[in-house]
């Protein structure tokens, strides 16, 4: 019979193992996207992350039918999805890569076996990060919590295997293709772009999500930004990153892909400039890191890691204070900057995203989690790993995380990282005239304010 591709987090069909191996079965290929909003503990999608979604599977279905094949949509919980599938289709086989939240752990691991009990071969693959978690130890057989040990035991290691090559064709099975088409159907059917409003206009102005999207960002950003990367990677204006974070995401590319892009690169290059693609690589180990660290903590982004965290004395949320800061109107430029953007365009750069995070949660003293769940809604790189990673270190309950005493001066970050204002202007237009925002706190008196409370929390008795 045939074999059933589960697509994921890893919506490409190069160097995507799981479809790799089920070529090289010979067999025809049933391709199947399923949208779980059942299962048991699986976080449902934020909103800017649904429309991605949605273009990102349309992009895949035609990537798929161009080769002869057809992307089946499916909606509800997976195992019971997967078994009527197989029984629909005399599947021989079912092939994923690997995902490694808790909770789509636990669902794959039911699918594989109760898949396995009924004599059909289920395989996982490695797909999605460089360093499968568990491969990556400490002298003692541990998980590590800092960065750079963590790192240095990957690349210690043998490198990342090359890439598997685009297949020059996904032969469908016959009794799909036979059947009228409904994916696209399905697709408008699951209602993940927003109708009224439409606010996703700023999404579309500023990205194309797909395959092909991603790779020509990853060639720009190669032959254009790469040398520049290292010295210019933390100024907001200057475009300087790779912006590839929402195709790393949904696996529109692969780590191993940009690896490899990035190695050949650097080839010819010396001094800065190759420290610079040193440092781009190091950064994409970042987030190997996040999901070494969910991986040994399911609860990443509910429970603080470090436990002395449980008793800080968050006070009662403001919720005009939070739509303030949600909306970019704390009357601190660069913050107001980044929400602003995020809001527009489903991102914010890294050095903002820092700035946003550590005012929200030490100038206004809002529990991380709140935060962390307006990214999760509002970005189109919402990721399980990095988003609530991204919030545990601002907020110094994490790993390796920012000691909390660091409180970041927004306007001192401001003169620093966009010193002609020009990330400032373009995302809020009023700057400098009498319709901006007076400020939301006082920085010195809430900086005060965080660090009595984390005394408090400092040394648990
Ligand atoms: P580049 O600088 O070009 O880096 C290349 C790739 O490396 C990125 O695409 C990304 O996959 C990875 N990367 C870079 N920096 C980090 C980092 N600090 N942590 C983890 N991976 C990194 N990243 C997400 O992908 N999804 C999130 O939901 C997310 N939430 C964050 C929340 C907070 C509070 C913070 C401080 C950071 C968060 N990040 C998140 C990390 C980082 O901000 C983005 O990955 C980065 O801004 C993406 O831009 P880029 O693709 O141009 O990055």
């Amino acid at each position: 019979g045939p074999v059933i591709v589960w697509f994921r987090d890893d919506l490409r069909i190069a160097d995507h193992p799981a479809l790799h191996a089920a070529l090289e079965h010979g067999q025809p290929i049933v391709a199947v996207y399923v949208l779980d909003e059942e299962s048991v503990g699986v976080r449902p999608l934020g909103s800017a992350a649904r429309w991605w979604l949605h273009q990102s599977l349309r992009s895949l279905t035609a990537d798929i039918e161009a080769l002869g094949g057809r992307l089946l949509l499916r909606r509800g919980a997976a195992g019971p999805i997967m078994t009527a599938l197989v029984h629909e289709t005399d599947a021989s086989a079912v092939f994923w890569n690997r995902r490694y939240g808790l909770p789509e752990r636990t669902v794959d691991t039911a699918i594989k076996s109760d898949l396995r009990a009924s004599g059909i071969d289920a395989h996982s693959f490695a797909g999605s990060l460089l360093f499968e978690p568990w491969t990556i130890q400490t002298g003692q057989g541990g998980s590590y919590s800092v960065f750079t040990p963590f790192w240095r035991a990957c690349t210690a290691g043998p490198p990342p295997r090359a890439p598997y090559p685009a297949p020059d064709s996904i032969p469908g099975w016959a009794g799909i293709l036979d059947a009228d088409p409904p994916s696209s159907d399905d697709l408008d059917s699951w209602g993940l772009e927003p109708s009224r409003p439409d606010w996703a206009g700023g999404l579309r102005a500023a990205w194309t999500p797909g395959e092909a999207s991603a790779h020509a960002l990853l060639q720009t950003f190669l032959d254009g930004s790469l040398p520049r990367y290292g010295s210019e990677r933390d100024q907001p204006a200057q475009n300087a990153t790779s912006r590839l974070s929402p195709y790393l995401r949904w696996g529109e590319i692969s780590p191993c892909q940009v690896w490899s892009a990035t190695q050949s690169a650097q080839r010819g290059l010396t001094g800065t400039a190759l420290t610079s693609a040193t440092r781009f690589l190091t950064e994409v180990g970042w987030r190997e890191f996040t999901y070494h660290v969910l991986f040994n903590a399911p609860d990443l982004a509910t429970k603080n890691l470090r436990p002395a965290f449980d008793a800080f004395p968050w006070p009662p949320v403001d919720q005009e204070a939070l739509a303030a800061w949600q909306q970019g109107r704390t009357g601190f430029a660069l913050v107001d900057a980044g929400m602003r953007e995020l809001w527009r365009t489903g991102s914010m750069h890294n050095r903002v995203r820092m700035v946003t995070a550590s005012f929200l949660i030490k100038n206004m003293l809002v529990d991380w989690r709140e935060g962390e769940r307006w990214f999760w809604d509002t970005l189109v790189d919402a990721d399980p790993a990095s988003n609530p990673f991204g919030w545990q270190w601002v907020a110094g309950s994490g790993a390796d995380a920012a000691p909390y005493f660091r409180i970041f001066n927004p306007n001192l970050q401001a003169a620093k990282f966009d010193p002609h204002q020009q990330y400032i202007r373009e995302n809020v237009p009023e700057y400098g005239t009498d319709a901006y925002p007076a400020p939301l706190v006082d920085l010195g008196e809430t900086r005060r304010a965080a660090l009595a409370a984390y005394e408090s929390v400092k040394n648990p008795s």
